[in-house]
């Protein structure tokens, strides 16, 4: 068995990122080995109702501020297409269960208190924190249906009014809807074509290695062994793990010796939110499709039941695509019920909303991240107040083994940019381990 330098566990974003960034700094024999039959991870396109959706990242959040995010910037370079998407008109398309939509001064004093209060919330947690106390319960907590919506588009989707948002502060506030039949995933390929060998579309490289699922990683003082569920094993001289938060607190992934507590208690503390887009193709549209009505808003007791709703008509016009957006609880439900159910559900919210002549979908897709155990969940999401203690334990090294993610990035954790920098990080640190060793290798001969 030859080793390799480096081994890259996880074909998304970051993987590929890392795996670049090596080979780019004269480390070319690294081996990437990727669970699926594909690379991309959690940026995933699928071909529905003719036209390709996104099942994972959609968006380029943060364009258009002071500094260039680099997701974009690799989107302008590829020529990927994109669409301005606006969220800040969803709040006046808000819908009750009659199919009467809120008055729009009634909706915006809503969503005015629901933001006061959601600031009032972060102020009490965090001068709890610095006291070393537990905030006590907020007394204006959401109960009407137009309360829940509002405090589930908040929480669940954008905290940027309550909470400065790196990627909003850094990187501007505009955000970029994917729209492209080669899928936001074609920026994997074309990055990897950077380093790999590729002919007509196909990565040809056999330092990518598809349908391996790692499964234990062994270290020693000399190096790695990397054994995969079909029996093979792979020496390396490191590895770095960009496996998802979800699958590190799964127990998919062993090593040898196990991971130190500190690393593991980190681990296990950070939380993962589960983001569901359920796609339906219609017949025809029926739904309004006017400037500032992308989105609208479904206002039911149950939080987050079939809350947030985007047309597709701008992305791809004629296609006849709603999208309703779900997150963890509901997610998890859904996951775990048959699409018929779900079905049936999505075309009774839409009757409350536009009425019973609304057509039966012909189609509908359910992505499921909960139960797909290379994922177990959408996206690292680090506790409001949290140290950043946690986040750099998740991060540091153990040994010869390196973790990378999104999960890893400290100012954009659960975003594609945040993924695609902590690859370029973690393989910089490891760089900078190599050559450390390499300076130390003939003091360590010269003493033994
Ligand atoms: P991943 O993409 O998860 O890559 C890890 C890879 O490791 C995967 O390919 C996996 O198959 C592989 N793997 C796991 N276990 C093993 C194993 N044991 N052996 C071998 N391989 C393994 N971000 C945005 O910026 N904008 C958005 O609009 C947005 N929307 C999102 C919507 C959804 C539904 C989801 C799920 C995510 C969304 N995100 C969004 C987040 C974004 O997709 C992620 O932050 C980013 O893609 C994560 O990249 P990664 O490389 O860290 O992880």
């Amino acid at each position: 068995m030859s080793t390799t330098s480096v081994i890259v566990i996880g074909a998304g974003i970051s993987g590929i990122s890392a795996a670049k960034e090596l080979a780019e700094n004269g480390v070319e024999d690294v081996l990437i080995l990727e669970a699926t039959d594909r690379i991309g991870g959690r940026i995933h396109k699928q071909n529905f109702g003719d036209v390709s959706v996104e099942l994972g990242a959609g968006w380029i959040a943060g364009v258009g501020g002071k500094e260039s995010n680099p997701v974009w910037e690799l989107a302008s370079r590829f020529n990927l297409r994109t669409c301005f998407s606006d969220y800040t008109n969803a709040r006046y398309n808000i819908y009750d269960r009659s199919g009467q939509i809120f008055p729009t001064g009634f909706a915006s004093d809503s969503y005015k208190k629901a933001v006061d209060s959601a600031i009032l919330k972060l102020k009490s947690l965090e001068e709890a924190d610095c006291a070393g106390q537990v905030a006590e319960e907020a007394p204006s907590s959401p109960k009407t249906p137009i309360e829940l919506a509002i405090d589930f588009i908040l929480h669940d989707f954008e905290m940027a009014e309550v909470e400065p948002i790196s990627t909003y502060v850094d990187f501007g506030e505009r955000e970029f809807l994917v729209a492209d039949e080669r899928g936001y995933e074609c920026l994997l390929y074309k990055m990897a074509e950077e380093f790999l060998f590729t002919s007509n579309g196909e990565i040809l490289d056999n330092r990518l290695k598809l349908n391996k699922v790692v499964r234990e990683i062994q270290q020693s003082r000399n190096g790695v062994l990397v054994k995969t569920e079909d029996g093979s094993e792979y020496e390396a001289n490191y590895v770095i793990v960009s496996a998802s938060i979800g699958v590190l607190q799964s127990n998919l992934l062993s090593f040898q010796p196990p991971l130190p507590r500190w690393k593991t208690e980190a681990i296990q503390k950070c939380d993962v939110m589960v983001y569901t887009k359920i796609f339906l193709k219609f017949p025809n549209c029926f739904w309004t499709c006017g400037p500032g009505q992308e989105f609208f808003i479904y206002a039911h007791e149950q939080r987050g039941y079939f809350t947030f709703w985007q047309h597709m008509e701008n992305a791809y016009p004629g296609s006849n695509i709603l999208v309703v957006t779900l997150t963890n609880e509901q997610s998890k439900r859904v996951e775990a019920q048959s699409d018929e159910e779900t079905l049936k559900e999505a075309m009774s919210v839409l009757r409350d909303m536009f009425g019973p002549t609304v057509p039966n979908a012909t189609d509908i897709l359910v992505p499921r991240w909960w139960n797909n155990r290379f994922q177990r969940g959408s996206y690292s999401n680090y506790p409001m107040i949290s140290d950043n203690q946690l986040l750099q334990n998740i991060k540091a090294p153990v040994g010869r083994v390196f973790f990378t993610g999104e999960h890893t990035s400290e100012k954009f954790s659960g975003y594609v940019h945040g993924g695609y920098l902590a690859g370029m990080d973690t393989s910089k640190s490891l760089l900078e381990e190599m050559k450390q060793s390499l300076l130390l290798q003939p003091l360590l001969d010269f003493t033994e």
